[in-house]
């Protein structure tokens, strides 16, 4: 290829990104525990809808999203003239990016913070900082010394993926009040749902007009496969990003599966209780093990080993016994393994393999 060709700059800094493992070679059936996947799947009113789609496949999908947004803005009490849904909420993230961010500004996020917010914004040509954490969640005072004037967006994920730790309502107020004024806050709420009574920062957004949520189907609602996002934010910014969505940017099978899936908040409810009594059977099992955890608010455990290769060795022998978790290397944990909270079966499986590998069963 000509040397002349050559991509934008910054895209050749962005290292591809590395989804969970599906499959172990030569292991039939392998337990998947490495993306944060709900175990029980979506609602069945989800997988229904699904199916009436197939009679209007030869139609084009709806342009604005009425009714998802309006069914979104009714459950969660919403104005949805301010919702604005994407293909996962990697889009809303990418619609952020490109309205708001460009060579010379930067995109603040923390020392663990989900990959994406730096492969995207290496991929509009802004300058990725990050912001070390204190014990492994997000340290306000710091974020706010690493802005500058240069500063548009700065992301937080509450909780946070990999460390699932997140920081309460007076500190995220303290951190939009205390931004530049050219500076929007993203609350990235992607596992706010299994926050028992938190609503993603929805009354810090009603309140403030420089904070950004985003919310997934993929977690609770179990429509990872799907790809399904939104985003809520003050009407300006909303307008901002809708001017560079793409008309079609969800099929109709995306958008009426992920409206019967928001009004079935009974199957959300099920799925956040058994993944809370799970998630903590998991955590305090390890714990007995040797391998503590930090207190997890989402629907995994970031298991602590006591360095980079036993974490390595203990993610070997779980693939022999048909198990895959994360490694988050790439997230500079590499003591860490990330677990996904299964149903009741895989938390005890794989807890009995971590015993096995510890030599204690
Ligand atoms: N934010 C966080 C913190 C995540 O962990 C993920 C998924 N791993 C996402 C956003 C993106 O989710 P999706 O694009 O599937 O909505």
């Amino acid at each position: 290829m000509s040397d002349a060709i050559r991509p934008q700059p910054g895209i050749l800094d962005i290292a591809l990104y590395e989804g969970g493992k599906s499959h172990v070679a030569g292991v039939a059936n392998a337990l998947k525990l490495s993306s944060n996947e709900n175990p029980f799947g979506p609602s069945d009113r989800a997988k229904e809808a699904f199916q009436r789609t197939v009679h209007t496949l030869h139609r084009y999908p709806n342009t604005d999203h009425h009714n998802l947004r309006h069914a979104i803005a009714e459950v969660h009490r919403l104005d949805a003239d301010r919702v604005i849904c994407g293909c996962g909420s990697d889009e809303i993230i990418t619609f952020l990016m490109q309205a708001y961010a460009g060579p010379g500004d930067e995109v603040v996020f923390t020392e663990h913070g989900f990959l994406m917010y730096r492969i995207s914004a290496l991929a509009v040509g802004a300058t990725p900082v990050e912001v070390a954490e204190r014990e492994r969640t997000a340290d306000v005072d710091a974020i706010l010394a690493a802005c500058s004037q240069r500063t548009k967006l700065v992301f937080i994920a509450n909780p946070n993926n990999p460390t699932g730790t997140m920081i309460g309502a007076a500190d995220v107020a303290r951190l939009a009040d205390g931004l530049p004024r050219q500076a929007i806050l993203v609350l990235d709420g992607a596992y706010a749902e299994y926050v028992q009574g938190y609503d993603g920062g929805l009354g810090l957004i009603e309140s403030r007009s420089n904070v950004v949520m985003t919310r997934t189907f993929s977690k609770i609602y179990g429509l990872g496969g799907l790809r399904i996002g939104w985003g809520y934010g003050p009407k300006p910014i909303i307008d901002v990003l809708n001017r560079i969505r793409g008309p079609f940017n969800l099929s109709t099978a995306q958008l009426e599966v992920a409206e019967a899936a928001v009004r079935d908040q009974d199957h959300v409810n099920r799925c956040r209780t058994e993944n809370a009594r799970w998630r903590a059977w998991l955590a305090e099992a390890l714990a007995e093990l040797g391998v503590p955890s930090d207190t997890s608010l989402a629907n995994f455990v970031l298991a602590r080993f006591a360095d980079a290769a036993e974490a390595e060795n203990c993610d070997a022998f779980l693939q022999t016994q048909g198990l895959i978790v994360r490694r988050v290397s790439g997230y500079k944990l590499p003591h860490c393994l990330r677990i996904t909270v299964g149903d009741e079966a895989s938390c005890r499986r794989v807890a009995h393999a971590i015993a096995q590998f510890k030599g204690l069963r």
